[in-house]
């Protein structure tokens, strides 16, 4: 099964969803207990008033592809998934675990046209295209997972990513100069 945060944790360091395949969990760090107390709600309202219709944490699944966005703005002819985060900038990990529920969504028959992501401390509200190009986007990074869960990659990451990894006690990567080797 592939989730949002097989997703999420792919976009981080494919070898992430390898130990995820091979049973290790996350370790909780203090910016996901700070995340959670964040009440969503409260910080997207302002959106809900353009809306016909708010779907709270709704569950898509299509095949093996589980995904859960926070919110879905149901407009007159089509709807967006929108996914709360707690920090400043946009960060690609987020823009393609939205990028994955739309195409999940759109896999169900639902209509999607676009995805947001809202920063609470930025208070940064980012709109991302959703189209072919987006489509054939998340074909392939589902592949590529794939791939990773299969355990056919090497990763290379900078000193800085490993040691902010919550898996980096399963992981062990090898240190050499400033950056770590799985292999
Ligand atoms: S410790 Fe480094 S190489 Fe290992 S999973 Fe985490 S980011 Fe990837």
């Amino acid at each position: 099964m592939i989730t949002g945060i097989t997703v999420k944790h792919y976009a981080y360091c494919p070898h992430i969803v390898r130990l995820e395949a091979l049973g290790f969990s996350e370790r909780i760090s203090e910016a996901m207990l700070e995340g959670q107390q964040i009440d969503k709600e409260k910080e997207v309202s302002f959106l809900f008033t353009k809306y016909k219709e708010i779907i709270r944490k709704p569950v898509y699944r299509w095949k093996d592809l589980v995904g859960s966005p926070d919110f879905v703005l149901h407009a007159y002819n089509y709807y967006t998934p929108l996914d709360v985060k707690a920090g400043r900038v946009p960060r690609l990990d987020h823009k393609y675990q939205i990028l994955f529920y739309s195409y999940i969504m759109d896999r169900l028959g639902i209509t999607v046209k676009e995805a947001m992501l809202y920063y609470v401390y930025g208070k940064k509200l980012i709109r991302l295209q959703y189209g072919e190009a987006e489509k054939k986007f998340v074909e392939k990074l589902i592949g590529w997972i794939r791939e990773a869960m299969n355990g056919e990659i090497k990763v290379v990451q900078k000193r800085e990513k490993c040691e902010n990894c919550g898996f980096f006690s399963y992981c062990k990567p090898r240190k050499v100069g400033k950056l770590y080797y799985t292999l």
